[in-house]
């Protein structure tokens, strides 16, 4: 199977675009996005801007998209920029046979290929916390200031950095219960594992990918790993792969000109894995 991985497009449409003449050219069978894929959305109006989008832009890419790609699947899954409230707009596309949304209690099989979905990422300094958790217990409340808006339990509210975290499990605990998928299996997470090629960001001199993602990828053991979340990662390594216990994971970074995705095919993902701007 061929698979066409991207991530973070936050709604640009020129990025849309790219994916588009790419797939066109390429003819995958499955493309994955691998969050953060929608504009960010209004902090009083979660639901009238990302949520239309999903329904608006989104959702007529992906018609315009199967009619010349025959045969494509699209796949994705949250990241932290999306809104908990954007997921009802995601699944109703998926409903409607547009698209699958990637998650961690179900697993989708796909061509012989099982696939499980992670959305969090540890804590950003930015408004949206949906998907954002504690990495693991020992870590402390983040310092960030000023309000965060969270619609758990359907609503939209104001709460305090320090009480979202309280009240929400870590990462490691999310992803601690889960079922490993029968092989062979594919984890699309967000966020990538920590201290890799995947986790670095220009102006900090530490890593600061996931520790619960890392150990999830050792112990479990997929058969390779898609990861998105810190766009300047490839540049600042100069790599958009790297090994986790004998484990594949790939961040392909992102831009906001130039279309930053890899292909590779399951049968030899690493022989096979090419990216659209790095050799
Ligand atoms: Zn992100």
């Amino acid at each position: 199977m061929r698979i066409c991985f991207t991530s973070d497009f936050h709604g640009r449409r020129t990025l849309y675009d790219q994916l588009d003449t790419l797939l066109r050219r390429e003819q995958p069978n499955l493309v994955i996005l691998g969050g953060d894929m929608l504009p960010d959305g209004r902090e009083h109006d979660p639901d009238g801007t990302q949520a239309a989008w999903v329904h608006e832009v989104l959702a007529p890419w992906i018609d315009t998209l199967k009619q010349v790609v025959p045969g494509l699947a699209v796949a994705c899954c949250m990241g932290n920029h999306d809104w908990l409230r954007s997921e009802a707009a995601v699944r109703a596309e998926q409903d409607a046979g547009r698209l699958t949304l990637l998650e961690m209690q179900r697993v989708w099989n796909y061509k012989g290929v099982n696939f499980l979905g992670c959305p969090f990422s540890p804590p950003t300094p930015h408004f949206v916390k949906d998907y954002e958790r504690l990495d693991t217990p020992e870590d402390r409340l983040p310092d960030f200031e000023g309000p965060i808006w969270a619609t758990q339990n359907g609503r939209v509210r104001q709460l305090s950095v320090e009480e979202h975290f309280r009240q929400s499990p870590t990462l490691d605990a999310e992803l601690a219960p889960l079922a490993t998928p029968d092989d062979p299996w594919i984890l699309v997470a967000h966020t990538p594992p920590y201290d890799t090629n995947l986790d670095r960001l220009p102006n900090l001199d530490y890593p600061i990918g996931s520790k619960a993602v890392r150990r999830f990828i050792e112990s479990r053991r997929p058969f390779c790993a898609l990861h998105g979340h810190i766009h300047e990662a490839p540049e600042v390594t100069g790599g958009y792969f790297d090994e986790v216990g004998g484990v594949l994971c790939i961040n392909p970074g992102q831009t906001h000109e130039r279309l930053q995705a890899v292909l590779f095919d399951t049968d030899e993902p690493r022989a096979t894995l090419r990216h659209t701007v790095f050799a």
